[in-house]
């Protein structure tokens, strides 16, 4: 079934992710062939970790990949993409804040626009392992490809479950070694970064339970939490960064919604944003 993984992941009383209208999956389908230029989107996802997700849409889905690294200009660099599921193509303009469970954290719409296939069947490409595309987008243009892998990447997993891909810039004149991912950071739909757009939401779902509490995700979960929190004029009863615990977890205070892990000492905010 179209949708089922997509469907199967998510509780959709419980996320503003679109739940997915499978009629209408099935009539893009239909009305594709008429169209020679398709939607494409990356949305920078800061979850458990932070990762782009890249897609594409063909036969009424977005064919999905999440690039832990994101999409680099340089030819010589091969980004890690691992294939997920198929999102419906409502998802393409999303952009917010998932509260808990699956992919919870904050989706930005990092970049969008149409893209064309160098190949005459995809399906073909996609068996075959090898897609050559057009992107024309705001920030990412010119060819590409995503190429499938052994899964032996450095980053990558151990074992070979034709999840991995590698997403490469093809040598045009919309290549070049400008960091993209630094110098063009926030949302092509909002504007904003990811402090602004939990600052539409309501920041203060997660002073107690975030996404990610320990390492550098975890830091950065905690600076934007913060932002978005003095955004809306808003200081949070107790501090979201803690001081190192000297007692006892944090389990035990009533001002907790919920019952914590012991919360690790929070680390200094760094100059390095990126997790991987
Ligand atoms: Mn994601």
């Amino acid at each position: 079934m179209v949708l089922e993984k997509y469907k199967e992941k998510r509780n959709f009383k419980a996320t503003p992710e679109p739940s997915g209208d499978l009629e209408l999956a099935e009539q893009r389908a239909k009305t594709q062939k008429t169209s020679k230029e398709l939607f494409f989107c990356v949305q920078k996802h800061l979850a458990s970790h932070l990762h782009y997700d890249f897609r594409l849409e063909h036969n009424g889905v977005l064919l999905s990949w999440a690039v832990p690294k994101g999409p680099a200009l340089d030819p010589t660099v091969k980004r890690l993409a691992m294939k997920v599921e198929d999102h419906p193509i409502e998802y393409g303009t999303f952009e917010g804040v998932i509260p808990s469970g699956y992919g919870a954290g904050i989706v930005m719409l990092w970049d969008q626009g149409t893209w064309t296939a160098q190949v005459d069947d995809v399906d073909a490409a996609l068996t075959k392992g090898d897609l050559k595309f057009t992107l024309d987008g705001y920030k990412l243009k010119g060819s590409w490809v995503l190429v499938r892998t052994s899964g032996r990447y450095p980053g990558g997993p151990s074992s070979n479950d034709g999840r991995s891909w590698l997403l490469i810039k093809h040598k045009d004149e919309w290549a070049g070694d400008v960091d993209i991912i630094e110098f063009a950071p926030n949302s092509v739909k909002s504007g904003g970064d990811f402090a602004d757009i939990l600052a539409q939401d309501n920041p203060e779902i997660w002073i107690s339970n975030r996404p990610a509490k320990g390492g550098e995700t975890g830091a950065l979960f905690e600076r934007i939490i913060e932002r978005a929190l003095e955004m809306k004029g808003k200081v949070p009863k107790t501090p979201v960064r803690k001081k190192p615990a000297t007692t006892k977890p944090a389990t035990t205070k009533p001002a907790a919604k919920q019952p914590t892990a012991k919360q690790p000492a929070a680390k200094k905010p760094t100059a390095k944003r990126r997790t991987q």
